[in-house]
């Protein structure tokens, strides 16, 4: 592990093959770099630490900050394009190396709409697409407190409240019930640097994500739309796809998507996050362009994963076939337990493999912490199997690895063979 990259130009010496340079250290980069492994490339990574789980597995670290302009300079030297595993790079470095022909993918002028929720809600509503009702509550404070007043009274408080910048998994996410719920919230933040906007709480059925990939020639690929289970404001299920979505939903769904992404001009894996709302209708929820969360399930359950297909926009290859490998896929993330079990993550793991064989899981290399992302288990639905049963059995699975607690009480020594 060095501080200087080790690939020397835009392609390996010895293979010929591009090099891609992602931003960011973390799970997503980690399995990107999966992918590039199979497409005979090494993925460099710009990490904070080389404890990180993508400069755990890569052989070409650059070490350094990504609001460092000289360390995402070297990371940039001599690859081909330039990527994210996360939405937190500042703008005006990303401008000034596209100003020095970095090839920066999705391109500055799309990511700002990922990295700021009002710029995206602006934008989202300009392009004629469907949003909840909001209110900027940036600059002068005292008058932001009476916008946020006047919305809530016409929302009846209820409203969401919500970082502008720099929230994930629900962190800077305030459900809100009544008016001075809200001014605690608003009081609290706006004495620090945190800007607020408002928005309406939609009343809703679930939650869906419609993952799509775009490649700079403008080619487009849409995998069904699926239905995401949040809990405690974080992505803990994900269902492939969205069981009984009405078809014209999830086609408008799929279509939102791939003409934003379009209009933005993003590139790359791009996820639109949407509410089906209780009468049956699409509101777009949040943007992330880079692979998601809600695309993990594609890593077993889809002919090409989001990982790979990001690889292939980056470098403006033909995409993929998105088709489900399987009537029902179920995604469940590992989370940190509130208390580590005592039994190792490898002990685990050997028990989940005993006893559910076709189990797909993915570790990121990750310490365990209380509610921390540290892996996620795939099952794809044997045939005939329903939406239910593959979902028991993902939970199951992610439960056990989580906390070393079977959730039907299964107990290894009292089962039969
Ligand atoms: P993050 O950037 O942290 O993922 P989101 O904007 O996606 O934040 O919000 C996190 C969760 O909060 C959503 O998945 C949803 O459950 C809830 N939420 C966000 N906005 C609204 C809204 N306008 N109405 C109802 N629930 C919302």
């Amino acid at each position: 592990m060095s501080s200087q990259p080790r690939g020397a130009g835009a392609t390996h010496s010895e293979t010929g093959m591009p090099t891609v340079t992602v931003i960011g250290g973390g799970q997503l980069a980690r399995m990107t770099h999966q992918s590039a492994i199979a497409l005979g490339q090494c993925l460099r990574v710009l990490a904070a630490t080389d404890s990180d789980p993508a400069a755990q597995v890569s052989g070409d670290v650059v070490l350094g900050s990504h609001d460092d302009l000289d360390a995402l300079r070297r990371a940039a030297e001599g690859s081909v394009a330039f990527t994210f595993d996360h939405e937190g790079v500042p703008l005006d470095h990303l401008r000034v190396l596209e100003s020095e022909g970095v090839a920066v993918r999705p391109p500055s002028t799309a990511l700002r709409y990922a990295q700021d929720k009002l710029d995206m809600r602006n934008r989202l509503s300009e392009l004629g697409l469907p949003v909840p009702d909001f209110a900027d509550l940036s600059g002068d404070v005292s008058q932001a407190r009476e916008r946020l007043v006047e919305f809530g009274a016409r929302n009846r408080w209820q409203i969401v409240l919500k970082a502008v910048r720099g929230g994930y998994d629900g962190r800077g996410v305030w459900l809100i019930d009544d008016q001075s719920q809200a001014l605690e919230v608003f009081d609290a933040q706006s004495g620090g640097d945190t800007v607020l906007m408002a928005e309406q709480k939609v009343q809703m059925r679930r939650e869906l994500s419609a993952m799509i990939a775009r490649s700079p020639h403008g080619q487009g690929a849409a995998w069904p739309v699926v239905e995401t289970v949040q809990r405690n404001g974080q992505c803990a299920v994900v269902l492939a796809p969205a069981p009984d979505l009405d078809p014209d939903l999830a086609q408008q769904a799929q279509q939102m998507a791939l003409r934003l992404a379009d209009e933005l001009g993003v590139v790359g894996a791009m996820a639109m996050e949407l509410f089906e709302t209780d009468d049956g209708k699409l509101v777009v929820n949040e943007l992330a362009m880079r692979p998601h969360n809600s695309g993990h399930w594609t890593m077993d359950g889809a002919v090409t994963s989001q990982f790979e297909q990001h690889l292939r926009a980056v470098l403006d290859y033909p995409l993929g076939a998105t088709a489900a490998r399987a009537d029902v896929v179920v995604m469940a993330n590992v989370l940190g337990a509130e208390q580590t079990p005592t039994m190792s993550v490898d002990e685990r793991m050997h028990h989940l493999f005993a006893r559910m064989p076709d189990a797909r899981i993915h570790m990121y290399g990750k310490g365990e912490r209380p509610d921390r992302k540290v892996g996620h288990v795939n099952i794809v639905g044997r045939p005939g199997e329903d939406v239910a049963t593959v979902r028991e059995r993902a939970e199951r699975a992610a439960h056990w690895m989580s906390t070393a607690v079977w959730t039907d009480g299964w107990d290894p020594h009292s089962a039969d063979g």
